[in-house]
């Protein structure tokens, strides 16, 4: 299936060439046309399907072939979304999925920022506005808005705005809209509460369930490192070192951790920042730009502020702390393997993660390849009953062809550097199972 034959104008077909896409991803192919036809979306589908794509081309083809009816100036589509970086993204793309058609307006209206940029923005007429919900009842409150006239509501991410909050937010910008118009709703999963407010919003919307739920995609490799709470840090900056890794997002639970985590990694001579919801805006543009071009290898951050990132070809995703809703496991490794890509996904898991750990391997419906790096082995993981005599790690994991398992000796004080003949990874036991797993392929992280 191509671009061609899902009805789009000519300017938007050359502008997905002008980006490489040759084919629609499967929640292209499927929304694309049932939103050209006027009809009302329910989408299940993660960050990565491409389904930023799958509402922004025919919104953009709908508001070109129909003149606008109303007033001047009003908005005819908006895109709430529930983080700033993400309203950055989708206008983003808005801009480049819209460069060959001329004459639509996009505004970006977001907190943490001054508001009178935007009040000017506003005021030149804006087409689409792609918002933060609080941001945009100051709007509303102050005037510099007008909704009367929206054609087009897309709810993207949808559950992570009802996860902040933001649900009194939405249903008071609902009230504010014209009765007759097409309503979009994206979500990664359909929780209750998703349902309820579909119910109340979208008439017999087509539904679009992409991603089964709570998968992660194949394209991510994932593994578990066990580790002692305390060595997290140093461990991170181990691997990070030891594996030349040039890029990665790493994760912790609290804005405080996420910058203690970069301070670390600075003193160990890894450029690294911190994105979390207490950093100003400028700081955070800073952060994402630096982190995109290379500047710097490790951005660290909080659930929020790394919700709905699009890096491209991110290779690999940290779980420094495991998140406290199992759900978010899938969110955060969902920012790498996109687009066709590999990636790989690491957790350090530490002892008092593990009923945690268990809960994300339960709702993956598997278990995980887990791993003990040397020199960081966990104090009460015990090597393997099985462990041979001759010192090498367990069999299958002996025989891997790179040789990369070594026998997990306790180290301590042993140099580590990149050079270090101890880099290596050997399979963990599992928590409280009694039991080695096989060892998988790839038994140390990649580079
Ligand atoms: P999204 O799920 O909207 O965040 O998109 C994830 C990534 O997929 C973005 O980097 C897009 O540029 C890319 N993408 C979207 N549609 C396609 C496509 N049809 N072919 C290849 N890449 C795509």
């Amino acid at each position: 299936m191509s671009f061609d034959s899902l009805g789009l104008g000519p300017g938007l077909v050359r502008a997905v060439a002008d980006q490489g896409y040759d084919t629609p991803t499967p929640i292209q192919a499927r929304a694309i046309p049932a939103i050209l036809q006027g009809r009302d979306l329910l989408a299940a589908a993660q960050t990565g399907t491409g389904k930023t794509a799958a509402f922004t081309l025919p919104m953009l083809h709908r508001l070109m072939q129909r003149p606008a009816a109303g007033k001047k100036g009003a908005v005819r589509a908006l895109v709430l979304v529930p983080t700033r970086e993400l309203a950055a993204q989708v206008e983003e793309s808005v801009r480049v999925y819209g460069q060959h058609i001329s004459g639509l307006r996009t505004v970006l209206v977001f907190g943490g920022v001054s508001i009178n940029p935007q009040i000017s923005a506003l005021r030149k007429g804006a087409d689409i506005v792609v918002a933060t919900p609080g941001r945009l009842l100051d709007h509303v409150g102050q005037r510099t808005v007008d909704l009367s006239q929206v054609e087009f509501l897309v709810l993207d991410e949808a559950d992570r705005m009802l996860d902040m909050g933001f649900i009194r937010d939405i249903r008071k910008v609902i009230q504010l809209l014209p009765a007759q118009r097409q309503n979009l709703l994206f979500s990664a999963t359909f929780s209750p509460d998703i349902r309820k407010l579909a119910e109340g919003l979208l008439q017999q919307p087509e539904t679009i369930d992409i991603a089964p739920r709570n998968s992660a995609a194949d394209s991510v490799e994932q593994r578990a490192i066990f580790v002692e709470k305390a060595e997290k840090a140093q461990l991170l900056g181990y691997i990070i070192s030891r594996f030349n890794w040039r890029q990665v997002l790493v994760f912790t639970r609290t804005k405080h951790g996420a910058n203690r985590l970069t301070e670390r990694l600075i003193k160990d001579g890894i450029g690294a920042a911190a994105l979390h919801g207490n950093k100003s805006q400028g700081a955070r543009t800073r952060a994402l730009a630096q982190f995109k071009s290379g500047e710097i290898r490790a951005l660290v951050a909080t659930d929020i502020a790394a919700r709905g990132l699009d890096i491209d070809q991110l290779p690999h995703v940290v779980n420094f702390e495991l998140p406290a809703v199992p759900e978010d496991y899938v969110h955060r490794i969902g920012r790498t393997g996109r687009a066709g890509e590999r990636g790989e996904a690491i957790a350090l898991v530490c002892r008092e993660e593990y009923p945690q750990w268990r809960a994300i391997e339960k709702l993956l419906k598997r278990s995980i390849q887990a791993y003990e790096v040397e020199g960081f082995t966990p104090a009460r993981i015990e090597a393997p009953a099985q462990a041979p005599a001759n010192g090498r790690a367990q069999p299958n994991a002996s025989e891997r062809s790179d040789g990369a398992a070594r026998p997990r000796k306790r180290s301590r004080g042993r140099k580590r550097s990149a050079s270090s003949p101890g880099a290596a990874t050997a399979p963990a036991q599992r928590p409280g199972r009694g039991r080695a797993p096989s060892a998988g392929r790839g038994a140390r992280p990649s580079r």
